[in-house]
């Protein structure tokens, strides 16, 4: 492990025991933790603010952590990691979660190159009430991609993926409505236009930058490739002309498409909104009926 072996609060120094690493992103390391005093397992993501501290943006780099600890504790939902704590020590800030073991959905559909359409249906319909739940709350996640949903193993039956949104890293309270969010933050591939950008994005955003990125999200888990993939073009004007293309052979049903299509939509005003994509044709009329599943 990257940080100190064994960590915890000022008044109980040595409260948890790190354990393997279990992924890595841009920004911190996560490993697995253990509590002495019950032996129940965590997930720890310990960033190295000592590190951090030497830079030139610390300032905000520092806000920009305190904004991903406040956020993330003030949700609870079924379909978002919970945070039991954040410890700060001098060269770390371990934020204790909610362990979810069963990778990224990234690595899921990497494994078997794309989904069916019923297991896809059922992942979808989860990243999507967790995003309800999120723009409830008045936040951006403003980084959906496979990488940030966890595949929660132990829940997950007969191929159906139980998941999990993680790493509010990037998420964002926005106060009324537009023009609020003025960064381009997330991952190029799941950029909406509005993000992607730059004279969009100075004239800011809103939470409908997250429906973009679910469309891309559905397309990649049924086509196991980008829509947008910055190949033979700039992906900024790929993004900007928002043409999706399905590979010959590769196509999802008509109805798929649409879902797709009505997601990744140039205009945010013109993209389905979530009420309207859990009563989509593509979800609604197999919705409940598993059994088509397997
Ligand atoms: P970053 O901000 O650096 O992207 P993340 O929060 O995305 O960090 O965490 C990095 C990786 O660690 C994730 O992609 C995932 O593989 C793993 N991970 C994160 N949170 C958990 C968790 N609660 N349980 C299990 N693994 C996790
Ligand atoms: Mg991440």
């Amino acid at each position: 492990a990257t940080a100190a072996n064994n960590f915890g609060p000022k008044e109980d120094p040595e409260k948890y025991v790190m354990g393997e690493e279990l992924g890595s992103g841009a920004t911190a390391t996560v490993c697995r933790c253990v509590r002495k005093k019950d032996s129940k397992q965590f997930a720890v993501k310990s960033i190295n603010i000592g590190k951090l501290r030497l830079q030139p943006n610390f300032q905000k780099v520092s806000e920009k952590l305190q904004r991903e600890v406040s956020i993330l504790s003030s949700l609870r939902h079924n379909r978002i990691v919970s945070l039991f704590e954040s410890i700060e020590s001098q060269d770390y800030l371990h934020l204790v979660m909610e362990l979810v073991e069963g990778g990224e959905l990234f690595d899921h559909i990497v494994n078997i190159g794309s989904f069916t359409e019923p297991v896809a249906r059922y992942v979808f319909i989860q990243i999507a009430e967790g995003l309800k739940y999120i723009h409830s709350q008045h936040i951006v996640y403003r980084d959906l991609k496979p990488e940030n949903i966890l595949v929660d193993q132990k829940n997950s039956r007969q191929g159906l993926l139980e998941i999990k949104l993680s790493d509010f890293g990037h998420s964002k309270l926005i106060h009324d409505g537009y023009s609020t969010a003025l960064t381009r933050v997330g991952t190029p591939q799941y950029w909406a236009p509005e993000v992607s950008d730059p004279f969009k994005a100075a004239k800011g955003y809103d939470e409908r930058v997250d429906l973009w990125s679910l469309g891309v999200v559905l397309y990649v888990m049924l086509v196991g490739a980008y829509p947008f993939d910055g190949l033979g073009e700039p992906i900024d004007a790929q993004i900007r002309r928002a043409s999706v293309q399905f590979p010959a052979g590769r196509r999802p049903s008509q109805n798929a498409q649409d879902l797709i299509r009505a997601l990744i939509q140039s205009d945010p005003m013109q993209r389905l909104d979530l009420d309207r994509c859990l009563a989509h044709p593509w979800v609604s009329t197999s919705a409940g009926s598993l059994s088509k599943v397997l």
